[in-house]
C-alpha cells in the first residue's frame, strides 16, 4: 500500500463523447505535451478558458476540419494537467483523422478511465468522486443522477472525512491519556469523555452505514425472485415484466428448470427478475437441481414474488412483508373478479396472459426502491465502499469495547488507526494500483 501511487506519464488524447455519427463530436487531449500539439494542429496560442474557432490542421498541413478549440492551463482543468478539448463535426471519418493526427504529433491513444485517473492522481478528485463520475454518466433515474452529483461534489468523502476526524480525536483523547495514572482520568472526567465520543462516532457509523447499504443497493439493483408452484404462469410474468419473450412458456409442468435472469429497468431504476424453476416434490435430479437454485435465489433476493393460480386460491392469510409478495395470476379465467380486501393482506391479482394488473405490479417494485429502508437516497456508493465501511466499524467497535473492559490505551489507539485505515481506502488517501485497476478499468476510454 502507498499514499498515491506513481503518477501516469505521456499526453494521451481520445473521443470523450459518444461513438457514432452525431452533430459534433469532443475529443480531449491532456499532458503536458498539450500546448506544443494545439499549436501545430491549430497553428495559434491558445489562451486558458478561451474558446477559438480555428482549422485543424493534420500534419502536412491539409486543412481536416473548422473546430472549436478549448484549452486548460494546468492545474485548473479537468486532469489537472494541460488540456486541449477540441469539438469537431460527428463524423466517424473527421474523428478518426483528428485522433491520428493527434497520435502524430506526440499524444498517445489513452487508456480506460485515464482522464478520470489523472484527476484522480493529481489531487483533482477522490477516490469516491472519480466514481462518481462513471456513475453520473451511467445514471439511468433522476434520483440517481442527483446523489451521483451529490458524491461528485464530495457529499459522501465529507462525511468520510468527518468520521476520520472524529476517529482522529478520539486517538488523540486515547493516547493523552496514557501518561496518566488511572484515577486521575476518573477524577478529571476523562473517562465520561471518551465513552460519550465513542457512542456519538459510533451512532455517526451506523447511519452512514445505512446510508451507504442503501445506496449501493439502488446502483446494483434490487434482485426479484419470481417462484410458485409449477404451471402457475411464472415464465409468462416475467415474459410480461420484460416486454419480450425470455422465459420458454410451456403446458408441462416444470419446463424452467434453472433459473433465468433478465435485466431490466423500472422507473430507472436497475432490477433483475429471476424466474425460478417450480418449487415441487420431484424425482428428476435436473429439476431437484433447479429447485436447490431457485431456495438459494430465494435467500438472496431482495424481493419474491409468490405467484399463485387464482383459479385454485385467491385469499392471502398472511400478510405481505417488506420481502414477500403474493400475486395470484390467471384472474382473467375468473368468472367474478376479486377484489382487494382485507382477506387478501395486499396481495395483487394479475393476467400474466392479457397483462390485466400488471402495471400496478411493476409500481410497487418501483415503489420499494423510492422508500428504501425508509433512507432518502443523498450519494452513490459501491459494495468496495460497504466492505471497507465495514471492516473500519469492526476495527472501531473492537476499540470501543477494549476501552469499556479497560485495556491499555496503546491497543485501543491500534485498533481506532486501523478503522482510520479503512476508512481512507475509501477516498483513495490509501490505496494501490492493483484497486485503481480495477476501478479504472470499468471507464470507457475518453472517460
Ligand atoms: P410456469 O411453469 O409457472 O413458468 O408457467 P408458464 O408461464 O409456463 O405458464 C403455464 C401455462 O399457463 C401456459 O400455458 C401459459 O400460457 C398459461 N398462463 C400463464 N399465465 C396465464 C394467465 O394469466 N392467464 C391464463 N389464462 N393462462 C396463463
Amino acid at each position: 500500500m502507498s499514499n498515491k501511487v506513481n503518477k501516469l506519464s505521456g499526453t494521451i488524447a481520445a473521443q470523450a463523447s459518444a461513438q457514432g455519427v452525431s452533430g459534433i463530436s469532443v475529443i480531449r487531449v491532456s499532458g503536458n505535451k498539450c500546448k506544443s500539439i494545439a499549436k501545430k494542429v491549430t497553428g495559434k496560442t491558445l489562451a486558458h478558458m478561451k474558446a477559438q474557432h480555428t482549422d485543424f490542421f493534420d500534419s502536412d498541413g491539409a486543412v481536416i476540419d473548422s473546430v472549436v478549440a478549448l484549452f486548460f492551463a494546468s492545474p485548473a482543468s479537468y486532469t489537472g494537467e494541460d488540456v486541449l478539448e477540441i469539438s469537431c463535426h460527428g463524423s466517424m471519418a473527421v474523428v478518426d483523422e483528428i485522433l491520428k493526427t493527434l497520435y502524430e504529433q506526440g499524444a498517445r491513444q489513452a487508456g480506460a478511465g485515464e482522464f478520470t485517473k489523472r484527476a484522480f492522481l493529481n489531487d483533482k478528485l477522490d477516490l469516491t468522486q472519480a466514481e462518481a463520475v462513471a456513475d453520473l454518466i451511467e445514471s439511468s433515474s433522476a434520483e440517481t443522477a442527483r446523489a451521483a452529483k451529490n458524491s461528485l461534489e464530495g457529499a459522501f468523502s465529507k462525511k468520510i472525512f468527518s468520521l476520520l476526524d472524529a476517529l482522529t480525536e478520539l486517538r488523540a483523547n486515547i493516547e493523552a491519556s496514557l501518561d496518566f495514572p488511572e484515577e486521575d482520568l476518573e477524577q478529571t472526567g476523562h473517562n465520561q469523555q471518551v465513552e460519550k465520543m465513542f457512542s456519538q462516532t459510533s451512532k455517526r457509523y451506523l447511519s452512514l452505514l445505512e446510508e451507504t447499504k442503501v445506496a449501493c443497493k439502488i446502483r446494483e439493483g434490487l434482485v426479484v425472485a419470481i417462484t410458485g408452484e409449477p404451471n402457475v404462469g411464472k415464465s409468462t410474468l416475467l415474459n410480461q415484466l420484460c416486454g419480450h419473450e425470455r422465459a420458454i412458456v410451456n403446458e408441462a409442468p416444470g419446463t424452467t428448470r434453472d433459473t433465468i435472469e433478465v435485466e431490466t429497468t423500472i422507473d430507472g431504476y436497475r432490477v433483475c427478475f429471476v424466474d425460478t424453476a417450480g418449487l415441487r416434490e420431484t424425482t428428476n435430479s435436473v429439476e431437484q437441481e433447479g429447485i436447490r437454485r431457485t431456495k438459494e435465489t430465494i435467500k438472496q433476493a431482495d424481493l419474491v414474488i409468490e405467484v399463485r393460480d387464482a383459479k385454485k386460491d385467491n385469499e392471502l392469510k398472511t400478510k405481505n412483508d417488506q420481502k414477500r409478495l403474493v400475486v395470484f395470476n390467471k384472474t382473467d379465467l375468473l368468472k367474478t373478479k376479486p377484489k382487494r380486501n382485507k382477506t387478501n393482506n395486499g396481495a395483487l391479482f394479475v393476467s400474466a396472459l392479457t397483462g390485466l394488473g400488471i402495471e400496478g405490479l411493476v409500481e410497487n417494485i418501483g415503489n420499494r426502491f423510492k422508500k428504501a429502508g425508509g433512507v432518502e437516497l443523498t450519494i452513490t456508493a459501491r459494495r468496495r465502499h460497504l466492505v471497507s465501511l465495514n471492516e473500519s466499524y469492526g476495527a472501531f467497535s473492537a476499540a470501543k469495547k477494549k476501552t469499556t473492559k479497560s485495556i491499555a490505551g496503546d491497543v485501543v489507539a491500534e485498533d481506532l488507526l486501523q478503522a482510520q485505515n479503512s476508512l481512507s481506502e475509501i477516498t483513495g488517501e490509501f490505496t494501490n494500483e492493483e484497486l485503481l485497476d480495477s476501478i479504472f478499468n470499468r471507464f470507457c476510454i475518453g472517460k
